[in-house]
Parts: C-alpha cells; structure tokens; sequence
C-alpha cells in the first residue's frame, strides 16, 4: 500500500510517498512559495526529477499540484490517486491531547484547532493541508502524528514550570518538547542496534538540525525533553537562544526600547549560532572556520556542545545513568567536531568515542557506533526519518481499523 505523506507549513507543501510495509521510498518533493506570485513545484524519483514553476494559490491548490505530480506520466509514481491508501500528515501540537498518532476524524480536526493556541504558526498551516486533502481526495483516510505526542509521558515534576499554578490552568503553560517522532524513532532504532527491548535501554537522544532538542528516553518512554513551551527553549539552535536566564528578555525590554514582538524575533531569529557568528547559521561553514583555525568558530562550536553536555549530565542524574547517546539530524549526523568536544567533556561519566570512525560517518549510511572501546556509555550516529516514522504510524493505524 502507498502511504503519502505530507508536512504542511504555512507557504510550502513537502511529500514522500512510501511503499508500506516494504518501507520503500517512491517519490519525494516540495510546493514552495504557496501564495506568492510565483511557486515552485518539484518531485524526485530514485531516477527522475521533474520541476516547474505556477502560481499556487493556497494549500488546497497545492495538494492538487502534488496528486498531479504523482500521476504525472513522466515521473511514473502511480497511474491514479486511487492508489494512495492512506494521507500521514505531520502535526507540531496535540497540546495534552494526543499521547500517538490518530486516524483523523471530525473530533480530531476540532482538537487540532483547539491547541491552535500552543502553536500558532503550525497548527494552522497542518490543518489547512488536512482540510485540502478531504476536499480534494474525500475517500481517502488521514492521519495525524504529532511531534509533541512522544514526550506526553513526561512526569508533572517535569514539565511543570515554577510559575504560578494558575498559568498552567489557564493557558496549559508547561513543558511540552517537540521533535518526538524522531526522539521516538532514533530511539527504536537504537533498541535495534544495541539489540535489547527498550524496556532495558537508558537513552539520552540529541537531535541537532537548525531547531535542536534532546530527550531523556527511560525504558522506551520520554521522561524529560529541553524544549518547552515553546521549542526556544534548551540548546543552542540555529536562530535559537535556546535557555537563558528570562530577565534579560526584561532587561532588553526596558533598556533597548522593544517591545514583546521584537523580543520574539531576537530569540527565535537572530539568536543561537547566528547571533553568535553572525556570518551564517549553517553549522557547515562554523565547521569550515573551526578546521582553519578561527577563534570565534571554536567558541561557537564549543558553547553548542558544552549546552548538550549540560543536558547529558542532567539526563543522567534523571534516569540514574545512560546506556547510549544518539545523535541525529543536519548536525547531530554531520560535524565531527561537535561530537568528539562534547565526548571530551563527557569522559568522566563513561563516554569515549573512537576519533577515526567519529571523522568518518557518513550521513545516511544506517548507522555508525562511534563508541571508544571500554566505553561504559555508547555514542552511536543514527540517521533519523521523520517521513518514515509517519507512514510507519499511519499503516498501522489503517492495519488496525481494518481488523
Ligand atoms: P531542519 O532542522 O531544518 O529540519 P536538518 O536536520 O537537515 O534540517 O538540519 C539542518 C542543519 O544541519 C543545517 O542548518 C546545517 O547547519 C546542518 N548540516 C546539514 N548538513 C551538514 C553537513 N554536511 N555538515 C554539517 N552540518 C550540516
């Protein structure tokens, strides 16, 4: 069965359409620009690519342009739409609704809307791709996996804040944590690898792309997570501050003159790397910097990686030790030097990473164990996939119904 799979945002539609179970990846593609005077439509094959620019009015215009894609004769995915069996859309919030993925129904549309609060960029752009697909392909079943689902398991102790009681009640104003379905999905494969049920398995899984997060994973369950309420919270990210003593936001207030709008902007966009480097905020270039010498690149790099180590030596005192650390996504899978400063922090707790094998992981290959010999905690490079993970949960869903 084919599953396709959608991640709207609020201009652009990205796809991949799945072969279930086989797990077999038949096309994958973007609708950039969706409400612009011109968009860009493209799709790859293992072996073809096709792309063109129109314009695209909205999300319902755009899933048309995707079905159109699927079917084009040229590209060869499928002759109808009649054989998508079922539509996976990635959800960013389910707020404390959703512990996994659902099959949608009118009850979870409305659910969807009701935590439009906790998310206001994303959970409008989701449902609005949700919406076009019922109207453009009625029969077809969706299903919605959400990112903050995974970390549900969290205790109160947790992911309460230390802020008046009334604000959680109110506003639901608690940790939340995102990026779980690839937390959940590097943590399983890691159960894999290391060949053990994950109800035996301490895992502390650092995934580091442009927004970064890292997880406790205690016995396959997500017990603590560094982003919060928001995903500004935690680690060094891209345009991201990550943690930060929450007066400054006051004192900037009050001394630069700027308001809560430009506050937002300065943390989720002109913070992290690229308030720290100002040249770029693609790890990339820090890294190239690093290996020339550049003072202010090893800083960077070195601050980045001392955030994570934080978080390692809390993750452990939470789970009272760890069996492995798994680093995945853009960064976590590709910068070696990130990974070797962090494992020199980390050597008193039982870290150690082999340098060669740590210099030669290539990304997308399965998996590299990175670990030192005699290491008591592994460092293992798992390539995560969020797509995959959705078309995993939304098959067994629709397996399920069908029993
Ligand atoms: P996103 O977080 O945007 O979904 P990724 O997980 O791919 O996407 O992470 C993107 C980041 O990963 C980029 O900003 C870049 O800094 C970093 N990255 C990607 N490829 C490499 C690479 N080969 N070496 C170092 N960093 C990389």
């Amino acid at each position: 069965m084919n599953v396709l799979v959608l991640n709207c945002g609020s201009s652009s539609i990205k796809f991949q359409v799945l072969k279930m179970p086989e797990e077999k990846m038949l096309v994958k593609g973007i609708v950039e620009r969706i409400g612009e005077p011109m968009s860009i439509i493209e799709g790859k094959t293992g072996e073809k690519k096709k792309r063109h620019e129109r314009p695209v009015a909205d999300h319902t215009e755009g899933i048309k342009e995707v079905l159109a894609l699927l079917t084009d004769p040229e590209l060869s995915v499928m002759k109808s739409v009649k054989e998508i069996s079922a539509i996976g859309h990635r959800v960013v919030h389910g707020g404390e609704t959703y512990s996994a993925s659902v099959l949608i129904t009118d009850a979870v549309i409305t659910a969807i809307e009701d935590n439009i609060p906790l998310a206001p960029l994303h959970n409008p752009a989701n449902l609005k791709g949700i919406l076009a697909c019922r109207e453009t392909v009625p029969g077809i079943p969706q299903s919605a996996v959400f990112d903050t689902a995974f970390h549900q398991s969290m205790p109160d102790y947790a992911y309460l804040y230390a802020i008046p009681k009334s604000y959680y009640e109110k506003y639901k104003i608690r940790r939340f944590g995102f990026h779980g379905t690839s937390h959940k999905f590097v943590a399983h494969r890691a159960g894999d690898i290391l060949k053990k049920p994950l109800s035996e398995l301490k895992l502390i899984t650092a995934h580091l792309g442009n927004g970064a997060s890292i997880t406790a994973v205690d016995r396959g369950r997500s017990v603590d997570t560094s982003m919060g309420f928001t995903p500004l919270e935690g680690l060094i990210m891209g345009t991201r501050s990550g943690d930060l003593d929450p007066a400054i936001t006051v004192f900037l207030q009050r001394n630069e003159h700027i308001d809560c709008e430009e506050i937002d902007r300065l943390l989720n966009k002109k913070s992290g790397l690229i308030g720290l480097f100002e040249k770029s905020n693609d790890m990339r270039i820090i890294e190239e910097e690093y290996f020339k010498g550049d003072a202010l690149a090893k800083l960077v790099l070195t601050m980045y990686a001392y955030r994570i180590v934080k978080y390692i030596g809390a993750y452990m005192a939470a789970m009272g030790g760890a069996d492995a650390l798994i680093y995945t996504a853009g960064v976590g899978e590709n910068t070696p030097p990130l990974r070797e400063i962090a494992a020199d922090f980390l050597g008193g707790l039982g870290f150690g990473i082999n340098k060669e094998l740590n210099n030669e992981v290539i990304r997308k290959q399965d998996y590299t164990d990175i670990s030192a010999e005699g290491a008591s905690v592994k460092t293992i490079v798992i390539p995560t996939n969020e797509e995959l993970a959705i078309a995993r949960d939304t098959f067994e869903l629709l397996q399920g119904r069908s029993k």
